[in-house]
């Protein structure tokens, strides 16, 4: 069933979805990073069929959402200075916590491991359905394993219709990229997956942050990942990307009209101001933000890869951005869409 909420949270269908959680169905809803494909996070038989419905390997573990700081204690524990620290001063948001698991959260839920992501999300929709439901939610992103996150009922309905019992519409994701995922070491913060929510803000408030190396290094086989998701490709259209940067415009420019000649039809995603300069037909360029305007960047990047990917082109060539600050997320994403294809100007 399709529920359009983005006006206005309806009570009589919020009943309905927060039956179907309860009773351990799978829900699409809004969050304000992406859109989460969510399940109760105490019924395993629940769990699985998350894992069923986005082909998603069972190595890779959920984020279980709440809707109250109090209702962490329920499914983790030990919860050290730093930690604490950290939820009071970055929940709600876009912000994910791994910390030790309580034995009431499913195996499935950690993919064995002996630890649970715990996320707050700061979203109207979301924190209705998580309150109403009155279980902790599992869910990763709304898309089939693999492919670009959902950031909007449009980009996602087709993908995942049917697999689900609901679809809840809460219009465009606010962010546009996943939460930043944090682990605490040894008293330290260290970041498994960037976010919105950046290194320096963590440093400031608490003193020290470490960004593990998988951020930016492809993960060799058979090496221990500390986020299991890091390791494989994704966030990712069927068509072959490649991601350049430079910090003098003309550099870039030129490296990608090189590239056009190489390859001929191609999509460039690329920013507003550069359009005139970048010799492909008007509809394959596809502008998704101005030059500087990270915020949007993020916000339109998975639709823009989609929009991409439906142009049956040869390659998709993308203009990444600095790897500075919140341009941390978005290069770490965009280096998994295209398989480590970067070239640095
Ligand atoms: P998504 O599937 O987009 O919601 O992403 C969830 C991310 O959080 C993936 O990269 C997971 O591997 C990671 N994650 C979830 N639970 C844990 C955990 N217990 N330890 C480490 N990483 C986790
Ligand atoms: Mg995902």
């Amino acid at each position: 069933m399709y529920y359009n909420w983005t006006k206005d949270t309806n009570t009589e269908e919020l009943k309905i979805v927060c039956n179907l959680i309860k009773n351990g169905e799978l829900v699409i809803f809004p969050t304000e990073t992406v859109y989460g494909i969510g399940a109760n996070a105490l019924d395993s038989n629940a769990v699985n069929k998350i894992f069923i419905a986005k082909g998603r390997p069972s190595d890779n573990p959920l984020i279980v959402h709440i809707a109250n700081k109090s209702d962490i204690d329920k499914i983790a524990k030990d919860i050290t200075k730093m930690e604490k620290k950290l939820i009071n001063s970055f929940m709600p948001g876009p912000f994910t916590i791994i910390l030790k698991r309580k034995e009431c959260v499913p195996n499935n839920v950690s993919a064995g491991l002996d630890t649970v992501a715990v996320r707050m999300p700061d979203n109207i929709i979301a924190k209705a359905i998580i309150t109403y439901s009155g279980v902790p939610i599992a869910a990763p992103s709304a898309n089939i394993s693999g492919r670009p996150s959902g950031t909007s009922v449009d980009d996602i309905r087709k993908e995942l219709e049917g697999k689900v019992s609901a679809i809840v519409d809460g219009g465009k994701s606010n962010i546009g990229l996943e939460s930043t995922v944090v682990k605490v070491v040894d008293e330290v913060p260290v970041i498994l997956r960037p976010g919105k929510v950046t290194p320096e803000q963590i440093e400031k408030t608490v003193g020290k942050v470490v960004i593990d190396s998988n951020v930016f290094a492809k993960p060799k086989k058979d090496t221990k990942v500390e986020s299991p998701g890091m390791k494989y490709r994704h966030y990712a259209p069927n068509t072959k990307c490649k991601l350049f940067y430079a910090k003098d415009e003309k550099d870039l420019i030129f490296e990608i009209n090189k590239q056009i000649r190489i390859y001929n039809n191609v999509v460039v995603l690329g920013f507003k101001e550069h359009k005139d300069k970048i010799n492909v037909k008007e509809n394959n360029y596809i502008e998704v933000s101005s030059k500087d305007n990270i915020e949007e960047y993020a916000k339109n990047i998975y639709t823009d890869l989609r929009k991409a990917d439906n142009l049956n082109a040869n390659v998709i060539l993308i203009e990444g951005v600095e790897k500075k600050s919140f341009g941390i997320a978005i290069m770490n994403r965009l280096l998994r869409t295209c398989e480590y294809d970067y070239k640095e100007l």
